[in-house]
C-alpha cells in the first residue's frame, strides 16, 4: 500500500468541476415540441414481449412513447440513423454532457463524427423520483446491456436472451442482415425505466427494483430519421438479477407519431468539427 502523503487531505478537499458546463449547448424548445406533438398523429404500436426486442422506425419531426404495460419492467433502447446504421447513439458522451441518467430535456446524441441529438426527452412519468438515498436514479446511461459474454465470463453458462442479444436479432429482422452483420452495430443501451447508481463505498454499479408502474412511460421527439430498436431486460423490473430466466418479466409498448402537417422539421446538420485532427 502506498504511504498517504501529509496533504492527502487537502487534496481530496478540492471542489470539483463540471467537466462539460453545459451553457453554451443549444437548449431544446419544449414548447415547440409539445405544439408539434398535439398535432401528430398516432402511426404505429409495438409490443415487444418479455426477454425479447423489436424494432421500430420513427420520422424526423415525429414522437415515440415507451409505456410501461401488465408490470414493472426495464427496456434496453439503441438507436440509429435510420438511413446509415453506423450514426448510432452514443451513451458514454450523453452521460457526459448530462449526467448518469436522463429525463425532459436532455438529448440522446449520437456517434461521432456526427455527435448530434438524435432524440430529444419530453415527457417523463418518472422525473418525481430524483436521486434516492443510494445515490439511485431512473433512465440510466451508465449501465451498457446485459450480454452472453459477460454472463460466460461470470458464470460459465450461455444464456440467449439477455438484451445484447435480443438487439441483435431484431436489429439483424430489422436490416434484413445476419447476426454477425447486426451485433458489431449493437451499442450501449439508454436504459429506460432502470434505477440504478454507484456504491459510495465501492464505486460498483448498483441496480434496484424499478419504481415503474403500468401506465408510466418515456416520450421522445425525433430529431432525426430513426430506427428504434427495444430489448424487455430478462432482468424484469431489476430488483435481483438479469441474465437468467429467473425475474419476473413483463411486455413493453411502443407508440410512434408521425411528423405534424405544419411547420416542417428541419433535422439538426452532424457535427461542424473539420476532421483534419491537426494534419
Ligand atoms: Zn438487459
Amino acid at each position: 500500500m502506498t504511504h498517504t502523503p501529509e496533504d492527502a487531505e487537502a487534496r481530496r478537499a478540492i471542489a470539483p468541476v463540471i467537466c462539460y458546463p453545459t451553457d453554451t449547448l443549444p437548449k431544446p424548445d419544449l414548447d415547440d415540441y409539445h405544439a408539434r406533438r398535439r398535432e401528430a398523429q398516432a402511426e404505429e404500436t409495438v409490443i415487444v414481449p418479455p426477454r425479447e426486442a423489436r424494432h421500430f422506425h420513427v420520422p424526423a419531426g415525429g414522437f415515440f412513447r415507451i409505456t410501461s404495460v401488465e408490470g414493472p419492467q426495464v427496456g434496453d433502447l439503441n438507436l440509429f440513423n435510420a438511413a446509415d446504421p453506423r450514426e448510432r447513439f452514443y451513451s458514454g458522451k450523453t452521460r457526459a454532457l448530462h449526467g448518469t441518467h436522463l429525463t425532459t430535456g436532455d438529448r440522446m446524441w449520437s456517434s461521432f463524427p456526427y455527435l448530434r441529438p438524435m432524440a430529444t426527452i419530453i415527457g417523463d412519468t418518472l422525473d418525481w423520483y430524483g436521486i434516492d438515498g443510494f445515490g439511485g436514479s431512473v433512465h440510466d446511461v451508465i449501465g451498457t446491456r446485459c450480454d452472453p459474454y459477460t454472463h460466460h465470463l461470470l458464470s460459465g453458462d450461455d444464456y440467449h436472451h439477455c438484451c445484447h442479444s435480443n438487439l441483435t436479432r431484431a436489429l439483424a429482422d430489422a436490416q434484413d442482415v445476419s447476426l454477425t452483420e447486426a451485433e458489431p452495430l449493437v451499442h450501449d443501451v439508454l436504459n429506460v425505466f432502470m434505477c440504478t447508481g454507484f456504491t459510495r463505498d465501492t464505486g460498483q454499479y448498483f441496480m434496484k427494483a424499478s419504481p415503474v408502474r403500468p401506465g408510466d412511460y418515456l416520450e421522445f421527439f425525433a430529431e432525426i430519421d430513426l430506427l428504434g430498436v427495444l430489448s424487455a431486460c430478462p432482468g424484469g423490473d431489476c430488483s435481483s438479477e438479469h441474465s437468467s430466466d429467473t425475474a419476473t418479466c413483463y411486455p413493453l409498448k411502443i407508440e410512434t407519431f408521425g411528423s405534424s402537417q405544419g411547420t416542417p422539421w428541419k433535422m439538426p446538420e452532424p457535427n461542424g468539427y473539420d476532421r483534419s485532427h491537426g494534419r
